[in-house]
């Protein structure tokens, strides 16, 4: 299977100018681009992509609204199944999930899907949506860990009316995302705090320099302080920077 469009190129920093800065290397598609690559996906009957994808995003639904000049429907699509669009965008191992699995890889280039999902994340982070969210149910969830797994977590329960309270040992929200990943290759101010913006605004709340297991135990938090479940998402990073 093959395509006549070859595959968008990206836009890259000039490396004369990358050498003198650390900003984001990729600078990501503008609209033209991003309509271009769309056009360029079969909307296969059988996914291959959906499948390769950990969260399951509906693919070919969204590359379809976008290259039906739909942006709000495409990050509405992706927003079913992921909270954070732009980051994976930027940071997924696409080339051995969904675009690894892309039928026009066979014989050619895959499509460009993370490089279309960061495009719609983006504009999501620009354009941002007051959120509907269902009736609190009353329960009380504690989130460990304010890393991607934390954020994940925190954002789907409140979509789902739980009141979520995320810790986080560290004075910074974002594990690895904030400490550990460079600039260049994910930037902080314009993508991670924004991401985590959104969060907020399904009403997730965090408290930071609290150590579970430490300044407050998961048993506190469960006899004394009101909470019906505890999800623990604390990373895989060396315990000792928590003084255990
Ligand atoms: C240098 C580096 C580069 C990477 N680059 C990529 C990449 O390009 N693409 C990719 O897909 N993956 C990458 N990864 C892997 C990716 O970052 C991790 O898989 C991901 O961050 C795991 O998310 P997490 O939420 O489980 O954990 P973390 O991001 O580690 O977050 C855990 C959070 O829990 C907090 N915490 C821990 N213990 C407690 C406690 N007792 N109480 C309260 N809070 C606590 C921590 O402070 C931290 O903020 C990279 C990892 C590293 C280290
Ligand atoms: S496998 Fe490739 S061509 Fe098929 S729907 Fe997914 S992205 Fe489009």
């Amino acid at each position: 299977m093959a395509n006549k469009i070859p595959r968008v190129p990206v836009r890259e920093q000039n490396p004369a100018v990358r050498a003198t800065n650390f900003e984001e290397v990729c600078l990501g598609y503008n609209l033209e681009e991003a309509t271009l690559e769309a056009s360029r996906c079969l909307n296969c009957k059988n996914p291959r992509c959906v499948a390769a994808c950990p969260v399951g995003i509906q693919i070919p639904h969204f590359i379809e609204a976008l290259k039906a000049g739909d942006i709000k429907g495409a990050a509405d699509i992706i927003a079913r199944d992921s909270s954070l669009p732009s980051i994976c965008g930027r940071v997924c191992p696409q080339e051995s999930q969904c675009e690894g699995s892309c039928i026009l890889g066979i014989k050619g280039e895959s499509v460009a899907i993370g490089k279309l999902e960061r495009f719609v994340g983006d504009w999501r982070l620009d354009n941002p949506q007051p959120a509907s969210l269902p009736e609190k149910n009353g329960k009380k969830v504690a989130v460990v860990g304010s890393g991607p797994a934390g954020l994940a977590c925190a954002s789907d329960l409140a979509k789902e009316g739980y009141d979520v309270t995320v810790f986080e040992a560290l004075h910074q929200i974002g594990g690895v995302l904030v400490y550990g990943i460079p600039e260049f290759r994910l930037p902080k101010k314009g993508v991670v705090a924004k991401e985590i913006e959104s969060v907020k605004r399904l009403g997730v709340k965090f408290e930071t320099d609290v150590i579970v297991g430490r300044t407050v135990t998961i048993d506190s938090l469960m006899d004394s302080e009101g909470f019906d479940a505890v999800f623990v998402g604390s990373g895989a990073g060396t315990t000792t920077i928590y003084g255990y």
